[in-house]
């Protein structure tokens, strides 16, 4: 199946490099980038590169890679403690109608994040 696209999706515009973007990783299927507005140093932003406003719009074969991406991206900021969030819809606070999935490293009080995280 040949990956969806939205012309007027900032997320599609991300992917296609029209507006730019700090990337983490890059597959044929899933892109994973900083979030502009970050809620913790960190925080990431996976999202599955087949456009689409809700979960149950994307193909399970495009969504494969998103988990794993979440856990590496986790284990690099040095974080121990962090969040995994995505929100469907309005009513659910989604302000982007491209399916993502939020990061959000929970710096240590003491020590903030590990010394792991080589990003921004
Ligand atoms: P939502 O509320 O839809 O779950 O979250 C959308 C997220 O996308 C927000 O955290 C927001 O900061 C982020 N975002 C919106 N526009 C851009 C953009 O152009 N670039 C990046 N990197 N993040 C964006």
């Amino acid at each position: 199946m040949s990956t969806k696209m939205s012309a007027a999706c900032i997320f599609c515009k991300i992917i296609k490099g029209e507006i730019p973007c700090f990337k983490l990783f890059e597959s044929d299927k899933t892109l994973a980038f900083l979030d502009i507005n970050p809620l913790s140093k960190g925080h990431a932003l996976v999202i599955p590169k087949h456009h689409g406003e809700k979960l149950t719009d994307i193909p399970d074969d495009q969504l494969g890679e998103i988990l794993p991406v979440v856990k590496r991206l986790a284990a690099a900021t040095g974080a121990k403690d962090w969040n995994l969030l995505q929100n469907n819809g309005k009513l659910a606070h989604q302000e982007v109608g491209h399916v993502h999935f939020h990061m959000i490293p929970k710096p240590n009080e003491k020590e903030g994040l590990g010394v792991g995280w080589p990003m921004q």
